[in-house]
């Protein structure tokens, strides 16, 4: 009966747990799944982030075959569950409003002090077909938290690259080799960057966008996502 009831003032329902989804700020996701997203908490690589098996290894073997122009990486969580659901409907199905409960679980990385944030811009086109850079909202929510500058001109993508949705960990760092262009180096020079994404998977974007940024003369690089999506393997 009360179910019913709030089915009629509350048409949406919880892509999770069917429930109806009465919390604006988190809709379509209903308040409790959304607070059921816990961080990651387990054994992870010391440089990427990545989440390991085990606690023995200190670095993935990606970091370990190849030290990141990143000083480190982390993520809030891990690409499962309600926030993988989470993510997806932000970045595919466009809800914008998801950028701000999202970002606040990106706020919750201790992260050092910086000069400037700045997204992984994504191509001019697929700006165009998705109508926001998902990366750029999240982080400006991040500026305004920290109080370090966004900076939206810095860096650009250029190049066209295939989704990296179903390719490999090898055809990713292909992918997006040389994808970056630096347009205004004096902005990043010397300065401490924090670089925002969505997703943090192989790593391979985030990797090539911190070698441009570092060979611009960036100081330390730090790069922040909202989930990790593998395991190493
Ligand atoms: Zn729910
Ligand atoms: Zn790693």
């Amino acid at each position: 009966m009360m179910n019913a009831f709030l089915k009629i003032l509350f048409p949406e329902a919880c892509p999770v747990c069917r429930q109806p989804s009465t919390c604006h700020k988190t809709a379509p996701i209903c308040r409790d799944c959304w607070e059921g997203i816990a961080p990651y908490r387990g054994p992870l690589c010391r440089t990427c982030g990545k989440p390991l098996v085990s606690e023995e290894s200190i670095n993935c073997g990606d970091c370990l075959k190849e030290e990141p122009a990143f000083t480190w990486a982390r993520s809030y969580g891990l690409y499962e569950g309600t926030l993988r659901v989470a993510v997806n409907l932000f970045k595919y199905y466009r809800i914008k409003r998801l950028s701000l409960p999202l970002s606040e679980m990106v706020c919750k990385i201790t992260i050092p002090c910086a000069d400037a944030i700045i997204p992984v811009p994504l191509f001019k086109k697929k700006i165009r077909q998705r109508e926001f850079n998902q990366s750029a909202l999240l982080a400006k929510h991040f500026s305004d938290n920290t109080g370090a500058a966004l900076i939206l001109n810095c860096i650009s993508r250029d190049k066209e690259t295939m989704p990296q949705v179903g390719l490999n960990a090898r055809e990713r760092r292909k992918n997006v080799r040389n994808a970056f262009r630096i347009t205004n180096e004096h902005l990043i020079e010397d300065k401490n960057v924090i670089l925002v994404d969505d997703v943090f998977t192989t790593g391979a974007t985030m990797r090539e966008c911190s070698k441009m940024l570092k060979k611009a003369g960036a100081g330390n690089i730090y790069g922040v996502t909202i989930a990790h999506s593998s395991w190493d393997s």
